[in-house]
């Protein structure tokens, strides 16, 4: 396995960071107030490549490697969770899962707009009463000669608002011999008529972001936008969730980061019984675990984009990864507030807002809960992981090179 980063990576780390440090960090409290999106980011992660960083350059992308990917997710949730959630929808969720079951037709029709950042891509997996278990998701597409009609809610869909297709997941056929051998994904337009959404406010977090809700009443979507096979959509969902989970974790890991870093700043400044607070032990013994904990999240995801930029099965890997970034950074960001004291408590430091936005990675992508049920299928041999029919692809340097 060889971790080091290359030259490119590093110039996207720099790129990244620069971008959110002189552009968000700036506004995203006053975002973060009001509960909006700043209209410039999606129009700017477009226009800087960051959307389509990891697709192929000759399906509109950069053509940059899995680990790149994760450096700019790191970079982006750095500054705020929001930026990096949309890449987990994006471009984990929609792009990649396109790029690893789309036919050629539809890589051009869908995949090279996304990946130039001309349309946004959301992806659409939760309904009002089903989540965790997600082989039992209730909405339907029927077949209607060359179309499917395609009814039912999905809710809690970060960019719902935003975006102009999702990558949707139906049940096509109720009588499968299992519940979710009767699931089909497909890419739908979603400025189709039947088609609805809105906005859910009074979120915990990542309030700066958009989530919200897909209503679909009798959709017509053509057959030719299914991805996959008629009854491959849970294997398909499965694998777009190794791709966002690994975007969660590599941001998560950055969260961490960011409450290191104001943790250090902080102690160094505030003094309290004749010193600086940093001097205190038992504040020290805070810092050091979020540094512990940033070394060994960074390792965990760097490990799964290796095994990504392989083409082999990351399953575990990133799920892992996702697992421990996630609540690692819930409990940085949470010392983090401790460490400020009352300062932390209120939102002229970033602490709080830093605790806000990991809470919600605790829950999605997969809650840690499903994160444990994972770990424990395979250390216990009831899971083996078989080829799927379509692999990720392996980076090809040669074929994905920035041109
Ligand atoms: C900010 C945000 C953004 C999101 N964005 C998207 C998106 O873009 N697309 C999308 O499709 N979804 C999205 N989601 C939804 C998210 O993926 C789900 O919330 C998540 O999968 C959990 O489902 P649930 O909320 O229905 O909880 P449930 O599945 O109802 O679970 C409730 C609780 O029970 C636990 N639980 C459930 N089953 C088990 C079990 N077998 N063993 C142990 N514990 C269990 C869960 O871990 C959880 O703690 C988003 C959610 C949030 C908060």
């Amino acid at each position: 396995m060889n971790l080091g980063l290359t030259e490119e990576h590093r110039m996207v780390q720099k790129m990244v960071r620069d971008f959110v440090q002189k552009e968000v960090a700036p506004v995203i409290k006053e975002y973060d107030r009001k509960q909006e999106m700043a209209p410039f980011v999606l129009p700017r992660m477009a226009e800087l490549g960051i959307l389509g960083i990891c697709i192929p350059v000759k399906y509109g992308g950069q053509g940059m490697d899995y680990v790149a990917l994760g450096l700019a997710c790191e970079e982006l949730e750095a500054v705020d969770t929001t930026l990096r959630v949309v890449m987990s929808v994006h471009t984990g969720l929609c792009s990649m899962t396109l790029l690893q079951w789309g036919t050629e037709e539809q890589k051009q029709k869908f995949l090279v707009p996304l990946a130039r950042g001309e349309k946004i891509g959301a992806g659409a997996f939760t309904e009002p009463g089903v989540g965790s278990d997600f082989g039992n998701i209730q909405a339907t597409g029927k077949r209607a000669g060359d179309d499917f009609i395609l009814n039912g809610e999905k809710m809690w869909i970060s960019l719902a608002t935003k975006a102009d297709y999702a990558m949707v997941t139906v049940r096509t056929i109720p009588d499968a011999k299992k519940a979710y051998q009767g699931l089909t994904a497909f890419i739908v337009d979603l400025k189709s008529p039947g088609v609805t959404v809105g906005d859910i406010h009074g979120k915990l977090g990542v309030r700066a972001g958009s989530t919200g809700w897909i209503n679909l009443q009798d959709v017509r979507v053509p057959a030719s936008n299914m991805i996959g096979e008629e009854g491959e959509g849970f294997k398909v969902t499965m694998s777009a969730f190794d791709n966002g989970r690994y975007t969660v974790a590599a941001g998560a890991t950055g969260l961490i980061r960011a409450a290191m870093e104001a943790s250090a700043a902080y102690a160094n400044e505030r003094r309290s019984f004749g010193k600086p607070i940093a001097e205190h032990q038992l504040v020290q013994a805070k810092i050091a675990r979020m540094a512990l904990d940033y070394d060994a999240a960074i390792l965990l995801y760097l490990k799964a984009g290796w095994l990504k930029n392989e083409g082999m099965r990351n399953t575990r890997e990133t799920s892992s990864a996702k697992w421990y970034a996630t609540e690692k950074s819930f409990e940085a960001a949470n010392e983090a507030i401790q460490i400020h004291g009352a300062y932390g408590f209120s939102d002229e430091y970033d602490v709080e807002r830093y605790m806000r936005n990991a809470r919600g990675a605790v829950i999605y992508e997969g809650s840690n809960e499903i994160q444990h049920l994972i770990q424990a299928s395979y250390a216990l041999g009831n899971r083996r992981d078989k080829p799927l029919r379509m692999e990720m692809p392996a980076y090809d340097p040669d074929e994905w090179q920035m041109e």
